[in-house]
């Protein structure tokens, strides 16, 4: 399983903001291991997952993360290459529209 725990941001679960878009998670894409078949952008019901027009080294388009996602981990579940580690943060937290939640920072304090 991929779904991982991490400490969430600050913000209160329940939290509104005028612009910001409730976010309980993020994925960690392994690009290179991604061959743009899609399934995962079908299968990603908040519709937080897009392709990009950008392709990888085998020639691929491949997912991007955008603000919204609910750890729901169906990503991971339908990819038949393994490209995805799931993480959920402990709390919700707010992120503006359309922006890439980083990967990066949902780990911190993960030993990762
Ligand atoms: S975990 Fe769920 S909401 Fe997040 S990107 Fe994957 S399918 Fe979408
Ligand atoms: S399901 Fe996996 S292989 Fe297919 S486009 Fe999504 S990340 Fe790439």
């Amino acid at each position: 399983m991929n779904e991982r725990s991490v400490q969430g941001t600050g913000a209160t679960a329940g939290t509104t903001a005028s612009h910001g878009v409730l976010t309980r998670g993020t994925v960690v894409i392994d690009v290179e291991a991604c061959k743009g078949c899609d399934l995962c952008v079908a299968a990603c019901k908040p519709g937080v997952l897009v392709m990009t027009g950008a392709t990888n080294r085998r020639g691929y388009r491949y997912p991007e993360l955008r603000a919204g996602c609910t750890a729901c981990r169906a990503c991971a579940q339908i990819c038949p290459d393994f490209v995805f580690q799931v993480w959920k943060f402990d709390q919700p937290v707010e992120i503006p529209a359309g922006a890439v939640p980083s990967a990066r920072g949902a780990v911190r304090g993960n030993g990762r």
